[in-house]
């Protein structure tokens, strides 16, 4: 009897707002290195961190993150978060997808390494790292001194070097108050819904 092995899944969850080529090149290449079936995107529906300014609605976030991955096969997209009336913890959502794959499934999440140095905090890691390993994106070359883990969270951290990381949401979103070019930073369809629906013009 052939022994099944078991669906490698990367989630990568964001505030997607917008989605750029950064998470984009960060997920493939995720995918690639760790050899993982698809990569599951998660836009977040309420973000525990980002209160400070006024987020994009979570339904324009859900849709550019569709534009931008459907041309990649291996890349799917989840409502979950923000489907969701209450604020959704990283914990909460990978739970539900243990959850639902159960122990078929081994599950990477794949973050910036900006978001691991916070990872001690995050809630409940401990158990989190029980049922879930952690891709972190780093910039080449770039070291994470002084920064040192319990093992048991250590064993469940793997760091990955990407060339996109000077890209981020909040620079593009910047670009697109004053004026300035956006083209090649994003996928064009997303380029575009902003440009349809006037986001960001009147900044955050
Ligand atoms: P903002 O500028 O508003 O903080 P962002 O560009 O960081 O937005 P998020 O939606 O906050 O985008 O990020 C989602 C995930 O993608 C996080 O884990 C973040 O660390 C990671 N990430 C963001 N930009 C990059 C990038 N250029 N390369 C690799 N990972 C990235
Ligand atoms: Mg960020």
């Amino acid at each position: 009897m052939a022994v099944q092995q078991k669906q490698r899944l990367g989630i990568m969850g964001g505030t997607f707002d917008p989605i750029h080529y950064g998470h984009l090149v960060t997920a493939e290449a995720a995918r690639h290195r760790f050899n993982l079936d698809k990569v599951i995107f998660v836009p977040s529906g309420h973000p525990p961190h980002k209160q400070e300014r006024k987020l994009t609605l979570p339904d324009e976030r859900l849709m550019m993150t569709l534009l931008a991955t459907v041309a990649n096969e291996n890349f799917v997209v989840s409502d979950w978060e923000v489907r969701r009336p209450q604020i959704s913890y990283t914990f909460d959502t990978m739970q539900a997808f243990h959850q639902q794959y159960g122990d078929e499934a081994e599950l990477f999440f794949i973050t910036g390494a900006d978001a691991v140095l916070e990872i001690m905090q995050w809630r409940k890691i401990e158990e989190l790292v029980d049922f879930c390993s952690f891709i972190a994106a780093t910039r080449p070359g770039y070291r994470l001194d002084n920064f040192s883990l319990p093992p048991k969270l250590a064993a469940k951290l793997y760091f990955m070097e990407v060339p996109a990381l000077a890209i981020s949401s909040s620079d593009i979103r910047r670009r697109v108050q004053s004026g300035e070019p956006v083209k090649y930073l994003l996928p064009e369809t997303v380029e575009m819904y902003i440009a349809k629906h006037g986001l960001y013009r009147d900044g955050e």
